[in-house]
C-alpha cells in the first residue's frame, strides 16, 4: 500500500527530469534577459560601426524575443507537456487511432497500419498547439520589428505544404521502421541502422533539388562579377562548384547566410538574397523597397562569407558531423532494442498491461528515457558546432579575408538585428556560433595576410 510502481516511478522520473531541464533553460533565458534591460550603450568594439539607435532596437527585438520565448516554453513544455505525461496522452491518442483505422477500412489489428494513423493524428495535434505561438511569433513578434515579409495567406499555405510534405515522409518511414523491428529479429537495430543511414542520405541529396524548392524561390546567380570571382575562389580551392542559387523570401531563417548542398561530385551554393547589395538585383527593381536598399554584403564581403562555408567543406566538417550522426544513431537505436520490451515503460504513459506499440516505445525511449543523454550530447554538439564556425572563419582568414568577413559578420548582425551583448552561460548553452565579438576578436589576432 502507497508504494509506488515501478511504471510510476518511472513516469515521475521522466517527469522530474523534463521539469529540471525546462527550468534551467528558463533560468538561462532569464539571465539574458537581464542582459538585455541592463545593457544601455554599444560594447566599445562596436561603437564605429553600431549607432545606438540600431541597438536600442536590437535591444528591444531580444527582449521581446526572449520574454515570448519564456511565455511559450511555460505553457508548452511545462503546462502542456506535462499534463499530457501525467494524464497519458499518448495512450489515448493510440486509442484512438485503433478506432480511426477501423473506421477508414484499415486494418485495426495491424500495428503498421494503426501506427501510422497515430503518427498522422499525433502531429495534427502537435501543429495546433504549436500554431497559436507561430502565428504570434510571426504577425506579432517579427511583425513589430519589422522583419515579417509573410502574409497572411502565403504564411497559410506555406503551413499546409510543411505539414502535407513532413507527412509524406514520415509516415512511409514508420511503416518501414516498425516492419523492420517486428521481423528483423535480436539484430533488427543494424537493419534500422542501415535503413535510417540510407533514407537519411537520400534526403540530404534530394532534399535541396526537389523539396527546397517547393518552399521557397531559387534563382541562378546573375552574370557578373560576384558569379566569376565566386567561381574563381571556388576553383582555387578545387571545391566542385555546379550551379550558384539566390533563394528568395529568406525571411524564414534570419541566420543563415549562405551554403552549400550535395555529398558526393558537383555541389551547388546557395546565397541568401539578404546576403547580397540589393538582394542581388539591378538597383531599380520594382521589387525592391527602401529598407532593402541599405542592406546586404559588398562582393568581398560575401566572398569571405563564402570562404568560410568552403572552409567547412575543405576542413572536413560535414563528414564529421555525418558520421557523429550516424554513431549516434547507431547507439540510439541499440538502446531502444534493449529497452522496448520492458512493460513498465508502457504502462508509465498509460498503455494497460500488455500493449507495447513499438513506435510508442520508440518515442518513450528516444524522448524520455534518453532525454539525459540527448541533453548532454546537444550540448557536446554546441560545443564542437563553435569549435567548426572557428576554424572556418580561421580558414577564411588563411586566405586573406579576415577584413571583409569581419564586416560582413558586422552587417548581418545589424540587418538582422542580433544583440551583441550575452550572458555566458545563455551563451554556451545556446549558440552553435561564436558570438559576434567573439569572432572578431578572433579574426583580429594573428591575420595573416589581409585582402
Ligand atoms: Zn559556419
Amino acid at each position: 500500500m502507497g508504494e509506488l510502481q515501478t511504471h510510476e516511478l518511472t513516469l515521475y522520473s521522466i517527469i522530474l527530469f523534463l521539469l529540471f531541464e525546462t527550468l534551467v533553460e528558463i533560468y538561462l533565458t532569464l539571465r539574458q534577459v537581464r542582459v538585455y534591460r541592463e545593457t544601455r550603450t554599444v560594447p566599445k568594439e562596436l561603437q564605429n560601426v553600431m549607432d545606438q539607435d540600431t541597438f536600442e532596437k536590437s535591444r528591444v527585438y531580444g527582449l521581446d524575443k526572449a520574454n515570448f520565448g519564456i511565455f511559450r516554453t511555460i505553457v508548452c513544455d511545462v503546462v502542456i507537456a506535462l499534463l499530457e505525461l501525467y494524464c497519458g496522452f499518448i495512450a489515448l491518442i493510440w486509442a484512438r487511432s485503433v478506432q480511426i483505422a477501423d473506421r477508414i477500412g484499415l486494418n485495426a489489428a495491424s500495428e503498421i497500419q494503426v501506427g501510422c494513423v497515430f503518427v498522422l493524428v499525433l502531429q495534427t495535434l502537435g501543429v495546433m498547439k504549436e500554431m497559436p505561438f507561430r502565428i504570434y511569433g510571426t504577425f506579432v513578434i517579427e511583425e513589430r520589428h519589422g522583419f515579417n515579409k509573410q502574409t497572411a495567406g502565403f504564411f497559410v499555405k506555406d503551413q499546409i505544404k510543411g505539414f502535407i510534405v513532413s507527412m509524406v515522409l514520415t509516415i512511409p518511414i514508420v511503416a518501414v521502421v516498425i516492419y523492420i523491428v517486428q521481423i528483423g529479429g535480436p539484430y533488427f537495430f543494424i537493419y534500422l541502422w542501415g535503413f535510417v543511414g540510407v533514407v537519411s542520405f537520400l534526403l540530404i541529396t534530394i532534399y535541396p533539388v526537389y523539396i527546397a524548392p517547393l518552399f521557397d524561390k531559387f534563382r541562378p546567380l546573375e552574370e557578373g562579377e560576384l558569379k566569376s570571382s565566386i567561381h574563381e575562389l571556388a576553383s582555387s580551392l578545387k571545391f566542385p562548384l555546379g550551379q550558384l542559387f539566390v533563394v528568395e523570401g529568406s525571411k524564414r531563417s534570419a541566420h543563415s547566410n549562405a551554403y552549400f548542398t550535395g555529398l558526393f561530385g558537383v555541389k551547388r551554393i546557395v546565397l541568401f538574397d539578404t546576403l547580397l547589395v540589393n538582394k542581388g538585383l539591378p538597383e531599380d527593381d520594382p521589387t525592391l523597397t527602401e529598407s532593402d536598399k541599405k542592406k546586404g554584403c559588398k562582393n568581398e564581403e560575401v566572398l569571405a562569407v563564402l570562404a568560410h562555408e568552403l572552409g567547412h567543406w575543405k576542413l572536413g566538417h560535414v563528414t564529421k558531423n555525418i558520421v557523429i550522426m550516424q554513431v549516434q544513431m547507431f547507439l540510439i537505436f541499440l538502446a531502444f532494442s534493449q529497452l522496448f520490451t520492458y512493460a513498465p515503460l508502457y504502462q508509465a504513459v498509460g498503455l494497460p498491461a500488455g500493449e507495447k506499440p513499438i513506435i510508442i516505445g520508440f518515442i518513450v525511449i528516444v524522448m524520455y528515457v534518453l532525454a539525459p543523454y540527448n541533453t548532454v550530447i546537444s550540448f557536446a554538439m554546441t560545443i564542437i558546432s563553435r569549435r567548426f564556425e572557428y576554424q572556418a572563419d580561421a580558414f577564411a582568414q588563411e586566405l586573406g579575408y579576415s577584413k571583409n568577413l569581419g564586416q560582413a559578420l558586422i552587417k548581418l548582425q545589424l540587418d538582422n538585428l542580433g544583440f551583441p551583448v550575452h550572458d555566458w552561460m545563455y551563451s554556451a548553452w545556446n549558440h552553435s556560433h561564436p558570438t559576434l565579438l567573439q569572432r572578431l576578436e578572433r579574426l583580429k589576432t594573428d591575420g595573416k595576410k589581409q585582402r
